[in-house]
């Protein structure tokens, strides 16, 4: 059966049509360096994990956690993979990785969800460190969980070192701006979008995931004022064709656990995607468009919060319906930067002020997106996806052949 590695497969051999790569190349780009896996042995029971380093030619691993029933090796692997490209087209010095544990963190107490995260770590340690590899939140984790990680992992080693994981607390070395850097970066990128493209003062938005990344891009949208119509989390949708009052959806989803508990129309997540919007952001999951559904995408824009949430058999349909998707390894890149920031302090000791972690935050995603969209002008044939992967790409190759491994 398909899985979602033969799709970032299939997406790198496809990149040879518009980029002159040779085969070696390509060898080496769709071999990650090493998995890691380990079954966590919790009170009896057995859960499988992986750390992936999918490619460390430009510095050590980074790339965060995830906790889900659905983890596979085939996603931490993809992940890992769109980490590199990640890294590699924001400049960082940074290889890509990622990791994850299979199991339903809602169902579990605090205490089980603390001592699993420390049993995944002290199975996983002796690969992970700060010049090594770098894990951060993702789906379902957050600074408490990389608190506890990081906790266990100086125990092991018996030193500080905080600079092992990012997106921790403040108090233990986190950066001010990580809690919400992943839609800070998304809302610099949407900003972009609605200048280099004149969609008008108001596009209407709608936002699938109500997490780190969609509550909080949805937050910052309503406060520069525009009109989000929908809004979804994995019990379903809510619409209302007026505006969604997010600030009444937020203290809902918090009182109540889901969107769908506020006021306005309950909708599928299938019918959330397929609404007439001028932008739809993803930010829940990988494979949401895909052949199944992308004919019937009605927005003009779609923006990649999440990781692979459009595989690439509806890139296709989409460019024939002439929607612009703006991708994931651009678009939801501000996590990793502000991680980068939290290292870098952690390494030397410093402590930046925010507000000029902010405007650099702002200086990294423009140049990036200019980078991205020049490319993609000049070229005239190419979608936004294929000219980030051009400039991704090269980078981690050139240091592969710098570092005489070509
Ligand atoms: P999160 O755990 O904070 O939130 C996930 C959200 O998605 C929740 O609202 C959940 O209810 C919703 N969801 C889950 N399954 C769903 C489904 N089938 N349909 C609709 N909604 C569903 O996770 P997050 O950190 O916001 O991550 C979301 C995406 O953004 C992931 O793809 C992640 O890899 C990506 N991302 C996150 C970061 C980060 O810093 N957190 C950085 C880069 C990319």
């Amino acid at each position: 059966m398909k899985d979602v590695f033969d799709d970032v497969i299939t997406r790198l051999r496809e990149i040879r049509s518009v980029m002159d790569i040779k085969d070696t190349e390509i060898d080496l780009l769709v071999s990650p360096k090493r998995i890691e896996k380990k079954n966590l042995l919790v009170d009896g029971e057995k859960i499988e994990s992986w750390r992936v380093l999918y490619n460390d030619a430009l510095g050590p691993g980074k790339g965060g956690i995830r906790f889900h029933p659905k983890v596979s090796e085939a996603e931490v692997k993809s992940l890992a993979f769109w980490m590199t490209l990640k890294n590699s087209l924001l400049s960082l010095p940074f290889g890509g990785a990622k990791g994850g544990i299979k199991f339903n963190p809602k169902t579990r107490t605090k205490r089980e969800l603390e001592n699993i995260s420390r049993i995944y770590i002290r199975e996983h340690y002796l690969n992970l460190g700060q010049d090594k590899d770098i894990p951060a939140p993702d789906v379902y984790t957050n600074p408490q969980i990389m608190g506890w990680m990081l906790d266990e992992y100086e125990k092991l080693v018996g030193h500080h070192e905080p600079g092992m994981i990012t997106g921790k607390p403040i108090e233990i070395g986190g950066c001010q701006l990580r809690g919400d850097a992943t839609a800070k970066g998304g809302f610099i990128i949407f900003n972009e979008v609605i200048q280099h493209d004149g969609l008008g003062k108001k596009p209407t938005i709608a936002i699938q995931g109500f997490g780190n990344a969609g509550m909080n891009i949805a937050k910052m949208l309503y406060n520069a004022g525009f009109k989000i119509i929908a809004v979804s989390d994995s019990k379903g949708g809510l619409l209302d064709g007026s505006g969604l009052d997010i600030n009444k959806v937020i203290e809902i989803k918090s009182e109540k656990s889901s969107v769908t508990d506020g006021n306005g129309k309950i909708i599928t997540n299938n019918e959330l995607l397929e609404l007439k919007v001028d932008i739809l952001i993803l930010a829940a999951l990988e494979d949401q468009v895909t052949v199944k559904n992308a004919d019937k995408i009605q927005a003009k824009y779609i923006i990649e919060l999440a990781n692979g949430p459009v595989n690439p058999a509806a890139d296709k349909i989409l460019v024939s319906k002439k929607i612009t998707v703006v991708p994931d390894i651009l678009a939801n890149a501000g996590g990793v930067v502000v991680s980068y920031f939290e290292w870098s302090q952690n390494r030397t000791g410093g402590i930046l002020e925010e507000e000029y972690l902010a405007r650099k935050l702002q200086t990294m995603m423009e140049n990036a997106w200019h980078g991205v969209y020049e490319l993609y002008k000049d070229r005239g044939n190419i979608d936004l996806r294929s000219s980030a992967y051009i400039l991704a790409i090269s980078r981690v190759l050139r240091a592969e052949k710098q570092r005489g491994n070509l």
